[in-house]
């Protein structure tokens, strides 16, 4: 990472009150392995390091505002695509136990061997489609915490995401700016399976200001057994 990165990186991180001068050296290390990889698996459309540290890195550790990941839990990351926001917040936080999740074999290989290399023993790759694992035992109510970043409308993610979950388990969905249609769309459809919108924390990404919002659904009560209905459907006709 040139020292401008390095620059950024920080200021933006101290923007979020986390200090990244321990683990800097590592996501330089990152850079650099999405860089070489992103012409052989279209990877990300982003190449440049201004985005990519801003883009990726930055926008990712977003998920870390209002403390909702908490310490010591089991969190899946739900379409992680190149490991976003999965390898950032397994980075910065040890104690999370992650699950990288995607549709897309190559993508979740490429993040399964980011996560060798840059010797993190807590990330774990899986390849499959929510719909699918949502409903395989160990799957189903199998982490305390999902995080999603640029997978889908609310509605969607809610199916998708909440049968994941057991009972208190938390959805923490990060999206750009989001219509207040999304949100009663996405409060709807969280009620049919088994959630509640807890907190909408608007805000802007350190140094562009760009909008993000960050959605917190927690699981209130049982996900009924239809849900998620099967592969493409959710995408298709969403529940509201
Ligand atoms: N979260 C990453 C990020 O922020 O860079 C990737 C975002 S990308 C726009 C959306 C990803 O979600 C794709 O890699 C896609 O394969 C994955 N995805 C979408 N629907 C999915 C599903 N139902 N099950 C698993 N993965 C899914």
């Amino acid at each position: 990472m040139t020292p401008e990165g390095r620059r950024l990186l920080l200021e933006a991180a101290a923007a979020l009150e986390l200090d990244l001068t321990p683990r800097v050296e590592v996501f330089g290390q990152l850079l650099q392995l999405l860089v070489m990889a992103a012409d052989q698996v279209n990877l990300t459309s982003l190449r440049d390091e201004r985005d990519i540290v801003l883009k990726h890195f930055v926008d990712s550790l977003t998920c870390l505002r209002g403390g909702w990941l908490g310490g010591e839990r089991r969190v899946l990351d739900l379409g992680t695509g190149a490991g976003f926001p999965a390898l950032p917040l397994a980075i910065v936080r040890p104690e999370l136990a992650i699950t990288a999740m995607d549709a897309t074999r190559k993508k979740v290989e490429f993040v399964g061997r980011a996560a060798r290399e840059l010797g993190l023993t807590n990330v774990e790759p899986l390849v499959g489609r929510a719909e699918a694992l949502g409903r395989e035992p160990g799957q189903r109510e199998g982490y305390e915490r999902v995080v999603t970043r640029a997978v889908a409308a609310l509605p969607i993610l809610a199916e998708l995401a909440l049968p994941f979950l057991p009972v208190g388990g938390l959805l923490v969905a990060q999206k750009g700016a989001l219509s207040p249609e999304e949100l009663e769309a996405g409060t709807r459809a969280a009620a049919a399976v088994g959630g509640e919108v807890r907190a909408v924390d608007a805000f802007a990404l350190p140094v562009l200001g760009d909008a993000r919002t960050l959605v917190v659904i927690e699981k209130t009560g049982p996900t009924p057994e239809r849900y998620p209905r099967r592969e493409g459907v959710p995408n298709k006709q969403p529940l509201f």
